[in-house]
């Protein structure tokens, strides 16, 4: 399939080769202006909530250079995303890496204006806690549902006598601020050592479904991935991959590794079977590049970015033509 519409499209492998030219992600033209984008590449360079070890800084970086692998159409779903959508990178969030919440408010103050012009993000973290601002620039107007892959549930209330806002904690923020629906609510691939036995149990107070890993591996993909669209149904729905819910021997560039996770190819196919649903936005997070100076864990998000393109610009295509079909024939 030859590249046909008039939307941007990635710079060619063909004509210059990948190792050329700057590294926007997925070799896509830099576009700032919110209103001329459908779907927004951001990088938001911010590990100011990691709790143990840092890095995730540096991800988007790494990210855009290792998305250069990337090309046009997924190989199984044969979806083109961007034939479908406009599509760009909308650069990085300029944080502020010495202040926790003006960074909160920066990355809001992007997110926000990307939903207003209707441009559905794509974003590369940056630590956890950066999902928090980008559901509050979101998820105001109702809560969205949630399918979240991690080891971690994030779910906790405060860290180091009394912070609130840390990458464990956003999505205990989140939903106390009405921004996800706990009950459309899915985590996938949780694991390791906890504090106390009693972690998980404000979680699955207000409703959320884990899957821990052990269910992971009894049901597997296919049955994970019905799971999840039983969950979520058929509202508005944000993805967020933590890079490390996968096995560290696939993502070793993580702040807080955890063995015995599912693979890359697990979850592609997971992410693969969200096709079709309301997908209103995504993240990839915690890419660490410091710890893997191989590239490796970079080049997952990116790929994971990718995965994540090709069920978004569908959906993001789905509504684009119901609204345009609800408009007046005067109006268009
Ligand atoms: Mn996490
Ligand atoms: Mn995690």
């Amino acid at each position: 399939m030859m590249p046909n519409s008039s939307f941007p499209q990635p710079v060619s492998g063909m004509v210059m080769p990948r190792f050329g030219e700057v590294p926007s992600f997925m070799r896509l033209p830099v576009e700032r202006d919110p209103r001329k984008l459908d779907i927004a590449l951001v990088g938001v360079p911010f590990d100011g909530g990691t709790t143990n070890r840092p890095g995730a800084r540096h991800g988007p970086r790494e990210i855009r250079n290792m998305s250069t692998l990337m090309r046009r159409v997924h190989h199984v779903s044969k979806v083109a995303p961007y034939e479908l959508c406009r599509v760009g990178d909308h650069g990085d969030v300029p944080v502020n890496p010495i202040d926790l919440h003006d960074s909160l408010a920066r990355i809001e103050d992007v997110f926000a204006r990307l939903h207003a012009a209707g441009a559905a993000p794509l974003a590369a973290g940056g630590d956890h806690l950066i999902t928090l601002p980008i559901l509050r620039a979101i998820a105001k107007d109702r809560p969205v549902g949630l399918v979240h892959f991690d080891a971690h549930s994030d779910t906790g209330d405060t860290y180091f006598g009394g912070e609130k806002y840390t990458h464990g904690t956003p999505f205990r923020r989140a939903i106390e601020e009405g921004l996800v629906d706990p009950h459309r609510m899915i985590q996938i691939g949780i694991r390791g050592s906890i504090y106390a036995p009693d972690e998980k149990d404000w979680a699955e107070s207000v409703g959320i479904r884990i899957v821990h890993i052990e269910e992971f591996f009894e049901l597997g993909p296919a049955g994970v991935v019905a799971e999840a669209r039983r969950i979520v149904g058929d509202g508005p729905t944000y993805v967020s991959f933590d890079v490390d819910g996968l096995d560290p021997v696939y993502a070793p560039g993580t702040g807080t590794p955890e063995i015995g996770g599912y693979s890359t190819a697990e979850a592609q196919q997971m992410l693969r079977g969200l096709a079709g649903l309301d997908l209103v936005g995504a993240d990839v997070v915690e890419v660490s590049p410091p710890f893997d100076p191989s590239g490796n864990t970079a080049l997952v998000g990116a790929t994971m970015m990718f995965e994540l393109l090709c069920v978004l610009a569908p959906a993001v295509a789905r509504r684009k033509t119901r609204v345009e079909a609800a408009q007046p024939v005067a109006a268009k």
